[in-house]
């Protein structure tokens, strides 16, 4: 078994690789949920979304969000009525916000709506939220403390951010499922995701980086030189105050890691990494990294 943590771009364009290679029951993923929120009264979960709609094939892989060919009328009509849904949600991906919201509101935890999504979408692998508690995250801005997405959706990324602030009620606790597939995991794989809103929140819940404790962990880097390779990282990561790259995201992830992985293309040097190509362009390119980590997971 092999558990992975992921945000929903950089992390599952390597998962569409590994689900072609590797059984799929010996596949857990543990999912960020900090990027959650609640739209049009319906729970938007935007990586545990992600990951589901890949490992179950529906995926619309061209912006790693959202159904393959999925229709917009309903958020067209609310548009028109008024409703400010500054996110636009397909029809069929509005019916599972629908159902998670309605799950959720009748008190089952996120770790049981998700297993119910996953079952009827006939995925196989071991779909994992972070925590069942709620958590958000904030970016102080001119315009104050805002939503992650009504920063990165909304406002398309251009404002500045001074801080990255996460609030929530209880403090997020990892839950006993994430940590015993981690305890029954051979090797933890930190795909490229964003270090600031898609792994820290993971690895900062309650009991995580204990369950950690001497498992071989591979993290690889989103970073090539001084940016990402696509989205707000960089933005995010200055205002953390890490820098910008491979260097910042390695200092991310301090006293984890066993095994780094660099882009053969990154100028940034940190000895001790290892250097694959990392831009998973198409599927090929997916099933290629992914050989190369499981090969390094099976020397851990
Ligand atoms: P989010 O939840 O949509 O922000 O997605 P993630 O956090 O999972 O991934 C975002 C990160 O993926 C960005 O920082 C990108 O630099 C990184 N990324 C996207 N595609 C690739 C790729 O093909 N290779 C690498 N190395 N990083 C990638």
């Amino acid at each position: 078994m092999i558990t992975f943590l992921s945000g929903g771009t950089g992390t599952p364009k390597l998962l569409r690789g590994v689900q072609r290679i590797m059984d799929r029951h010996e596949i857990s993923v543990v999912v960020n949920t900090a990027e959650d929120i609640w739209i049009s009264g319906n729970h938007i979960s935007p990586d545990l979304d992600t990951v589901m709609y890949l490992f179950s094939g529906i995926l619309n892989t061209d912006t790693w969000w959202g159904i393959r060919n999925d229709t917009f009328t309903t958020h067209d009509d609310a548009q028109r009525l008024g409703i400010d849904e500054f996110i636009a949600i397909g029809d069929r991906d509005r019916a599972v916000h629908i159902a998670r919201g309605e799950m959720l509101r009748n008190g089952m935890r996120l770790t049981n709506v998700t297993k119910v999504l996953c079952d009827r979408f006939g995925v196989r692998e071991n779909v994992l939220p972070m925590t069942d508690t709620e958590i958000i995250t904030q970016v102080r801005t001119d315009l104050g403390l805002i939503h992650f997405q009504e920063y990165w959706v909304r406002a398309k990324g251009a404002l500045d951010i001074y801080d990255v602030v996460r609030t929530f009620v209880d403090p997020p606790a990892a839950t006993e499922e994430v940590l015993a597939a981690i305890e029954a995991s051979d090797a933890v794989v930190i795909g490229p995701s964003n270090p600031i809103t898609s792994i820290l929140p993971i690895l900062e819940c309650e009991g995580l980086r204990t369950g950690l404790n001497n498992k071989c962990l591979i993290a690889i880097s989103p970073f090539i030189g001084d940016a990402p390779v696509s989205g707000p990282a960089a933005a995010l990561m200055r205002a953390r105050g890490f820098e910008p790259s491979s260097k910042g995201t390695f200092s991310c992830y301090h006293g984890l890691v066993d095994i780094f992985i660099q882009d053969i293309r990154d100028p940034v040097d940190i000895g001790g990494s290892v250097r694959f190509d990392t831009l998973m362009t198409d599927e090929k390119k997916s099933v290629a990294l992914a050989q190369e980590v499981l090969r390094l997971a099976g020397l851990c």
